[in-house]
């Protein structure tokens, strides 16, 4: 059986990207007979407050999105808010730690991103392993003056996988990453750990989400296979920008879907929704459930998608 899943980080109301994302992921799902399970992605809880997850309900209710497992509504695999998760997260952190893979990095913000460290292209800092060969005194010592975050060991190779959407991607997980948080300082296990366990244990088979997370799939693709877990298929969305050309953000109010539901009735925005998705000619209104026969990835662009002027 196919589950698929919405993983939102709540730190606001949801915008047309979030929207467009549970879109696919649900109906990519739902066209292979299968189900969509709901998890709240707050891990840094003061960002994320909870009436943010409640409002996402409510907005996916409207839109006829609801999920069918997991968030308030609970389930065979609950909780299903990261921030209560933790115990879980810390089992799996400490089969890492076993195999030797994990040291703590003292490094600052503003020491990561010194002009000596490479920059990816997705504008993260590549570490140089600064903190990677530290001996004991040496740690013990900078742990007087800071806690530590906790970073993985990754191998010297590559990962190469085939996204169900955008097709073949490679990654040198040295050179292209280097060694990853898994840990940060003050405790709060960081996304990357989380969402490998999260997806693994809660019976995830497709992960849909923004392409702005394809370069985070080879460091996940690795820890599904270091901590013997089983990985699901990749869709990657190309990005939703406004007609401007700006990334759409939370913060863009004018996408926001109070204003869209002032205006709209929830059909005209999942209409207009499949209508820059590709998934029909028009932007004719729709029922969620009307796009699943005809729906199929090959419709969807595999580029930024801009939306027309005035369409919203
Ligand atoms: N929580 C992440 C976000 O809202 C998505 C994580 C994922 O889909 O893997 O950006």
């Amino acid at each position: 059986m196919t589950v698929g899943r919405y993983a939102p980080s709540p730190s606001g109301r949801m915008h047309l990207g979030n929207l467009c994302c549970c879109l696919l992921a649900w109906l990519s799902a739902k066209s292979k007979g299968g189900r969509v399970l709901l998890r709240i992605e707050d891990l840094d809880a003061a960002r994320c407050p909870r009436r943010f997850a409640g409002l996402l309900e409510q907005d996916l209710a409207w839109l006829g999105l609801s999920a069918d497992e997991g968030g308030s509504r609970g389930g065979a695999h609950a909780p299903y808010y990261q921030s209560e998760r933790s115990e879980i997260y810390r089992h799996f952190y400490d089969i890492l730690a076993a195999k030797g893979l994990l040291y703590p990095c003292f490094c600052s913000r503003s020491q990561l991103h010194a002009a000596s460290a490479p920059h990816r292209s997705d504008g993260q800092v590549v570490y140089p392993g600064t903190c990677r060969g530290l001996t004991a005194a040496q740690i013990a010592e900078k742990s007087r003056q800071r806690a530590p975050a906790w970073r993985v060991r990754v191998p010297d190779e590559d990962i190469a996988f085939t996204d169900g959407h955008l097709g073949f991607a490679r990654e040198n997980l040295a050179r292209d990453c280097g060694d990853f948080y898994v840990r940060r300082a003050d405790g709060v296990f960081a996304y990357q750990l989380a969402v490998v366990v999260d997806d693994a244990l809660m019976g995830v088979t497709e992960v849909v989400r923004g392409a702005d997370l394809l370069s985070s799939t080879p460091r996940q693709l690795w820890l599904y296979r270091t901590l013997g877990l089983p990985a699901p298929q990749f869709y990657h969305l190309p990005l939703l920008l406004a007609p401007d050309g700006r990334r759409l953000s939370k913060r863009d109010g004018d996408v926001s879907l109070e204003r869209l539901q002032a205006r709209y009735t929830p059909q005209e925005v999942v209409g207009r929704l499949a209508f820059v998705c590709g998934l029909q000619n028009t932007p004719t209104p729709r029922a969620p459930e009307d796009l699943i026969d005809g729906f199929c990835w090959d419709k969807v662009p595999q580029t930024d998608i801009c939306l027309p002027e005035g369409l919203f």
